[in-house]
């Protein structure tokens, strides 16, 4: 037997002991300095085993750190992947109900800045009710467990007919199949009232998520409205009026100039009545895009015919609406692990940096369709015309055929070689690799993230015992 290529070790001297995670069978243990040299050492031992390390070893393997071999370990890395994108029992849909929005955040793509909002598309009541019939439809193709669908934009808000016409027809289309359903939001907050939440608890709104950019003023700074009114107290507010009815996650986007306000923003939030019905607080760099980019921002260049700009708006878990692994430079690793600290020790719930994926561009059946109907491998790439891969209509022409076909061939994971994260990571966030190296194949790579990530997961692991 060998070390399987998935370990990952922490030396934690102060207590003599080592952590050791498997990233693949997620199993974790605290051993001794002998027993992480026996499974790096094994494959390569001439000495018999003793009967306390035969039975160490029998252990070891149970939890997938010891394998038979390498090429074994690569076919079953394979064949989970392909499972995962073939999974049926589970259905994702992301429906962007408008690409408008109410706030005029500078790094947003998606905000009102020139005559964008003007142009941005919204759902209308006939595309929303043939989204409607693509969900009886991929209901009835699939017959899952369970459905669970994202409302997005833009700020979804600002079209509540089409929120409201899906909420009630996804509700209606899974009691009369036995489906478990399931509605969450991606909201500004500023319409989040508590009458819209009442309206949609019946038909299983059960989380949203609202993106908070620092403390009080850097907030107002960086997502103002569009005649720069600040919008912090207005979004707290209905954060204290929904809290009690439902999941609230808190988000936020930080860069070099917000970074540090981001404690004081935890602070704030803790000692707020609601603090104990947040669900969870992720942080995320801002990514923004400029020919010269201007120190701690992430530089990203141009893509699509029409000189838009993709976002990197990720919610799956690598993601899951959460954060996402586009942070994609020294600054963003370091103040990543560092804001995930703060927002451990405020005793918020976080995503830990070691879990991170793979995220829903590598399930088949986790769909996002844009305002328009033209439906998109993630919500990453939605308003990106030439990203789409088919419309709800069935129109795929072969510019839809193209892009299908590349979505489908994604695999960055494969150019990653034996490095232990592929199980968490699958070669990083293809809307960061394409925006960043302009290849979507190529891995986005943040190890250096998954690495310190993987230094407090071994820290919380010690203090947890
Ligand atoms: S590719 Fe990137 S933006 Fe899309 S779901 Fe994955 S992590 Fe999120
Ligand atoms: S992108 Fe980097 S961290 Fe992710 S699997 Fe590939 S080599 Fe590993």
């Amino acid at each position: 037997m060998l070390s399987s290529m998935f370990n990952v070790q922490v030396p934690l001297p102060e207590r003599g002991e080592v952590f050791l995670m498997n990233t693949f069978s997620d199993a974790q243990l605290l051993v001794s300095p002998d027993i992480a040299s026996l499974v790096d050492t094994l494959a390569a031992r001439t000495t018999p085993l003793s009967d306390d390390e035969r039975e160490t070893v029998a252990t070891l393997a149970e939890h997938g750190f010891l394998v038979e071999n390498r090429d074994e370990e690569r076919r079953t890395l394979e064949a989970y992947f392909r499972e995962l994108r073939e999974k049926r029992d589970e259905l994702r849909l992301t429906v962007l109900t408008t690409m408008q929005c109410n706030f005029a955040c500078d790094y947003c793509i998606q905000g009102d800045h020139g005559d964008h909002n003007l142009f941005a598309q919204k759902m209308t009541a006939e595309t929303a009710v043939r989204v409607a019939a693509w969900i009886d439809a991929k209901l009835d193709e699939l017959r899952p467990a369970t459905f669970g669908l994202t409302f997005f934009g833009g700020e979804p808000l600002l079209n509540l007919p089409a929120v409201y016409a899906l909420a009630e027809h996804g509700w209606r289309a899974t009691r009369e199949r036995g489906i478990t359903f399931s509605i969450s939001i991606i909201t500004n907050g500023l319409l989040l009232t508590p009458e819209v939440v009442d309206r949609l608890l019946p038909f299983g709104l059960s989380g949203v998520k609202i993106t908070l950019d620092g403390d009080r003023d850097t907030h107002n700074r960086m997502r103002p409205l569009r005649g720069r009114q600040g919008t912090f107290d207005r979004i707290i507010e209905n954060v204290r009026r929904v809290a009690p009815k439902v999941k609230v996650a808190i988000g936020g986007n930080f860069d070099a100039d917000s970074v540090e306000s981001f404690p004081a923003l935890l602070d704030f939030l803790r000692e707020q009545e609601f603090a104990d019905r947040i669900a969870r607080v992720n942080f995320k760099p801002v990514i923004r895009s400029t020919p010269a980019a201007p120190t701690g921002f992430i530089p990203l260049t141009e893509v699509g015919g029409d000189g838009r700009l993709l976002g990197g708006a990720c919610m799956s878990v690598a993601g899951a609406g959460v954060s996402s692994a586009c942070d994609s430079c020294h600054f963003v690793d370091e103040q990543m692990s560092h804001l995930r600290e703060e927002t451990v020790k405020h005793g918020f719930a976080t995503a830990d940096g070691v879990h991170m994926g793979p995220c829903e561009i590598h399930r088949n059946h986790a769909y996002t369709i844009g305002p328009d109907g033209a439906m998109y491998a993630c919500p990453g790439f939605a308003g990106e015309a030439s990203q789409a891969v088919g419309h709800i209509a069935g129109r795929a022409g072969a510019a839809h055929r193209a892009a299908a076909a590349a979505f489908d061939r994604l695999a960055a994971w494969k150019q990653c070689g034996d490095c232990a994260f592929v199980p968490v990571c699958a070669g990083g966030c293809s809307v960061a690799a394409h925006t960043e190296l302009g290849d979507m194949h190529a891995p986005a790579c943040h190890k250096t993230s998954f690495q310190s990530a993987l230094v407090s997961l071994a820290h919380r692991a010690v203090e947890a015992c």
